[in-house]
Order: C-alpha cells, then sequence, then structure tokens
C-alpha cells in the first residue's frame, strides 16, 4: 500500500518528539540555606551532598545538646537567641545558614559535619523524623486531618504502627496510580499495531463471513432477526434482564449457554450486544488474565461485531464505487448498512486503507473536547500527555471534532480543512449521543485524499499550531490580566478521571454483582445433581 509508505518530507521535524531537555536540575541548591527549602525537590535523590534535610540537622542538634547535659535555655543562651527560636531549629521548622551552623556546632564542641551527618542521631530519632515526614507528605496532607505532635509520651511502638500505616496507605496508592498506567502501556501498543496493519485484520473478517455463512446471510443490513438466528446457530439463547449489573454490557454463561442482556438500558444497538458477546464465544475467549488481553479482547470482539453488521465484500464494493463518483461518505455507508454513525465510522477506517488505498484517521471526542478513541495512519499527530497516551487529551479547538459542536445544523454534515503543522488535513465530523453525553465523531485524511469525499468542497478552513501552546491552550495576556486573582472555578472532574478500577478486578466489571446475579438467574436443573450428592 503506496499510501501508507509516501515520503513524509512534507512534515518538517517534530519538536515533540525530541529527547526531553530542560530536565537538568538548576544550581540554585549550591546557594543559599544549608538544608534546601525544598522538600518538593524531586531529584533530592541525585544530590545527597546538596541537600540536608532541616528537621535531621535539627534532631543533631538536640541530640548533642541532650548529650552535653544543656537545657534549650542555655543553648539558646550561648547563641544569643531565644528558647523559641532555637525550638523551631530542633523541629526542623527553620532552615540554617552554614555561619548559624557554625556557631551551633562551637557552642556543641562538635565539627559542622557531625551535625550534618545524615545519619539520624537514635533510633528513637529516626522514628520521629519518618513520622514528620510521612505528615508533611502530600498524601497525607489531602487527608486533611490534623498532624499528630510527636511527644515525649507517644511511644516507639506507637509511632511504628503509625508508619507502618503511613506505609500501606503509600503502597495502596502507588498500585491504584499503577493500575492505569499499564493499560495505557499496553494501549498505545495496540494503537501502534493497529496502525501499522492500516486496522484491517483479515482473520477477523474471515471469520465474520464464517459467521454469516452459517445463518445464509449473503449481505445489506444484519437484522435483529438475524442476530438471533445467529446466537440460535451457535447454541445461545437469548435474555433481556432488568437487572444486569450495570458495569457489564451483557453476561454469558457458557454452563447454560445462555446471554444476558440489559432490558430498556442504553441507547446502544442491541444487534452490536448480541454479536459482542457472540464474538467472544467465537473466537474462544476466556476470562483475560491482564490489561493487555483484555484491550486486545476488545479491540477484536469490536472488530467481529462491526464486521458482522458491515460485511466487507458488500461493504467495499459499496466504497469503492462511492470513491469512482469521488461521492465516498460515512453517513451512506451507515445509512446502506443501518448501523450507528460511530460503527460505520469505524468500519470505515477498516476498509479504506486495505480496499481503497486511503490513509484516515478516527476520532471520537466527548463534548468537553476530550477523546474517547482514536485511532490514524495518515500521519495526523494527536495530542498526546508525556507517556505518548491519546485517550484523555484534548483535541484543538480549531480541529473538526470541536468545530462541529459550534455547527447549528446538526442535520447535515460538518466538514472543514485544517491546515496544522503537518500539512493540511480534511475532516468530517457528526455528533451522536451516548450515555455519557455528546460525542462528535470525526473522519478524516489528509489533503492529497480529499478528492474521493463528499463534503470536500467545504469552504471552512482553519489553521491548527497545537501542540504549540498558543494555539488555543494560553489565554490572551490581556484576559489574563484583567481576570487575575478573581476567578475561582469548581472543577467538574470526569468520574473515570480518578475513580480506581474496581480493587480485584481489572475488567472493570463488579464481580460480586456479576456472580450474584448469575446465581440469580442461573437455570435451576445443574444444581439438581450436586443437591442429590450432598
Ligand atoms: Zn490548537
Amino acid at each position: 500500500m503506496t499510501a501508507q509508505t509516501r515520503t513524509s518530507d512534507r512534515r518538517p521535524d517534530d519538536p515533540a518528539r525530541r529527547p526531553h531537555e530542560g530536565a537538568r536540575r538548576s544550581d540554585d541548591a549550591a546557594r543559599g540555606p544549608v538544608g534546601g527549602p525544598s522538600p518538593a525537590v524531586a531529584g533530592a535523590a541525585d544530590a545527597p551532598d546538596e541537600e540536608v534535610d532541616p528537621l535531621l540537622i535539627g534532631r543533631r542538634i538536640r541530640a548533642r545538646r541532650t548529650e552535653r547535659g544543656m537545657s534549650l535555655a542555655e543553648l539558646a543562651a550561648a547563641l544569643d537567641r531565644a528558647p523559641s527560636q532555637l525550638s523551631v531549629i530542633e523541629n526542623g521548622k527553620r532552615e540554617l545558614r552554614l555561619g548559624e551552623l557554625r556557631r551551633i556546632a562551637r557552642a556543641l564542641e562538635v565539627g559542622v559535619e557531625d551535625l550534618l551527618d545524615p545519619a539520624p542521631p537514635s533510633r528513637r530519632a529516626a522514628l520521629e523524623i519518618a513520622l514528620e515526614r510521612a505528615q508533611a507528605g502530600t498524601l497525607y496532607r489531602g487527608l486533611d486531618l490534623p498532624d499528630l505532635p510527636v511527644r515525649k509520651t507517644l511511644s516507639d511502638a506507637a509511632i511504628e504502627t503509625i508508619l507502618t500505616l503511613h506505609e500501606e496507605l503509600r503502597r495502596l496508592h502507588a498500585q491504584r496510580a499503577a493500575t492505569p498506567e499499564e493499560a495505557r502501556r499496553v494501549n498505545g501498543q495496540l494503537r501502534q499495531e493497529q496502525s501499522e496493519a492500516g486496522n484491517y485484520y483479515p482473520a477477523l473478517e474471515e471469520t465474520a463471513r464464517e459467521l454469516l455463512a452459517r445463518i445464509g446471510h449473503s449481505g445489506g443490513p444484519l437484522s435483529h432477526r438475524k442476530v438471533s438466528l445467529l446466537a440460535e446457530e451457535l447454541g445461545f439463547t437469548l435474555h433481556s434482564v432488568p437487572d444486569l449489573p450495570h458495569s457489564a454490557r451483557s453476561i454469558t454463561d457458557a454452563s447454560s449457554m445462555r446471554i444476558y442482556l440489559p432490558l430498556g438500558r442504553d441507547a446502544a444497538d442491541p444487534r452490536t450486544t448480541v454479536l459482542q458477546a457472540l464474538s467472544a464465544h467465537a473466537l474462544g475467549m476466556a476470562e483475560p488474565a491482564d490489561y493487555g488481553e483484555l484491550l486486545r479482547q476488545r479491540v477484536e470482539v469490536n472488530y467481529l461485531a462491526a464486521a458482522m453488521l458491515v460485511p466487507e465484500q458488500g461493504a467495499s464494493e459499496f466504497l469503492q464505487a462511492a470513491k469512482a463518483q469521488r461521492e465516498l461518505s460515512v453517513e451512506d455507508l451507515r445509512d446502506e448498512f443501518a448501523v450507528t454513525y460511530e460503527l460505520a465510522a469505524h468500519r470505515f477506517t477498516n476498509l479504506a486503507t486495505h480496499h481503497l488505498d486511503i490513509p484516515v484517521h478516527f476520532l471520537k471526542v466527548h463534548s468537553s473536547g476530550t477523546i474517547v478513541k482514536a485511532y490514524q495512519n495518515d500521519h495526523v499527530r494527536f495530542p498526546t500527555d508525556a507517556l505518548g497516551a491519546v485517550e484523555g487529551q484534548l483535541v484543538c479547538r480549531w480541529w473538526s471534532a470541536r468545530r462541529v459542536f459550534r455547527a447549528e445544523d446538526r442535520m447535515r454534515q460538518y466538514s472543514q480543512y485544517t491546515d496544522k503543522p503537518g500539512g493540511t488535513y480534511w475532516c468530517t465530523s457528526r455528533i451522536e449521543s451516548g450515555s455519557g453525553g455528546e460525542f462528535s465523531i470525526s473522519v478524516g485524511t489528509d489533503f492529497a485524499h480529499t478528492r474521493w469525499f463528499r463534503g470536500r468542497e467545504t469552504t471552512v478552513r482553519h489553521a491548527s499550531s497545537c501542540p504549540d501552546p498558543d494555539c488555543c491552550r494560553r489565554p490572551a495576556p490581556e484576559l489574563v490580566e484583567r481576570w487575575q486573582g478573581s476567578v475561582w472555578p469548581v472543577a467538574r472532574l470526569h468520574a473515570s478521571l480518578l475513580a480506581a478500577m474496581p480493587t480485584g478486578t481489572f475488567t472493570g466489571v463488579d464481580r460480586v454483582a456479576m456472580l450474584e446475579f448469575l446465581e440469580r438467574h442461573a437455570p435451576s436443573e445443574p444444581h439438581t445433581a450436586s443437591a442429590d450428592g450432598g
């Protein structure tokens, strides 16, 4: 496919792909106070010599003072300071300049280096320091609990217990944060593979053909009746129930060959739901063992279901005829096969490169501007976070996927040209409502391939220089100045942003609800046998 291997000389060097620069630490730590002012310096481990914790210095001063039998007042007097000032220093609440540290060392008759020794002076001091640090951490701060004062009456055992709890809190937090990370990594890998394959999977197309042949479906829209025929052909009965656990689209009970479907929930096409369940069965899928398997299964199941609703042969003939007329349109594909616009757009990306030699991109974007799904093999550059994740990123305000929300006539197909740093792209978008709100579904291609599409005559054209922050991410300076200090928005976070995956399951399906559900609905026959044995 020449379309994929064409040269990319139009594309200037991508600054976003340069390795990180500016990550080097400035030498700020070398000047100023001895106990660096910033416990937040992330790279502290890089330069242990430069950063000494004021708390640790304070505790060493206190240890040395009590060792010498000096009271707080006596040492304070020797330093010509108020005892309260010295107490602040011993509690690590203030950084010391080198000169002060020298004076204190002299009064205590030790070397400065003794006070700078990174080892805590005693086991008790180590415990106290650890507790104070844990309480000063962002994790504990976020709980909005009062600090537990570290008093002499607090036993070592009590501090140890509290520290263990802090450690467990940290561990759980890290685990929770790491789980979506793994999912994102696998997701990025999958996207890469899809892009390389032109989002076309011959083996799945073949499976779709075989399954449809079993019910004698030769082309055109797949009716509800035929979907239920296919279920029957594969040995399943379908059961619409009002109490399907909310976290599941469908549940298959392979022991009684039942597929449970939600009754009257979801705007989704029920054919898709059934076909996805049947696809999982046809592909011999077991419950996934990890994220990688889960995401792969999801891609394959969605693909196979779409390939049955919009079969390859009929669809590719339909699209080729449209291309010959220069009338390619996702809408027409949707209407021809009576599917949702999103499914038609998804299917279009499967077939466009393999059958039409056209590289494409696909975007599903929430009305907030956040990317939900993305695919490309036309080298369009999607916004990504530092780790390369596309989902969850905000799309440029000038892209079709965002502009379509401003279009007044939603019956009409929206199309536009967008001049991007990597070249000019043409894009067509439509809004569909889903359970989570409104989403724009966009399909686009680079300028060279626009001539095959209906909507190429649009006069709407926008320029986008994203990821340059001046494109649409940085407000105008006069606005910033005008509103500075007088704005306090309360953010509405997406539930999914902070929601942890349910613990013990990465599939996102509530296992308790699922197993209770199955118990409730299971046919009674399989149970009678075991009842006899008891
Ligand atoms: Zn922008």
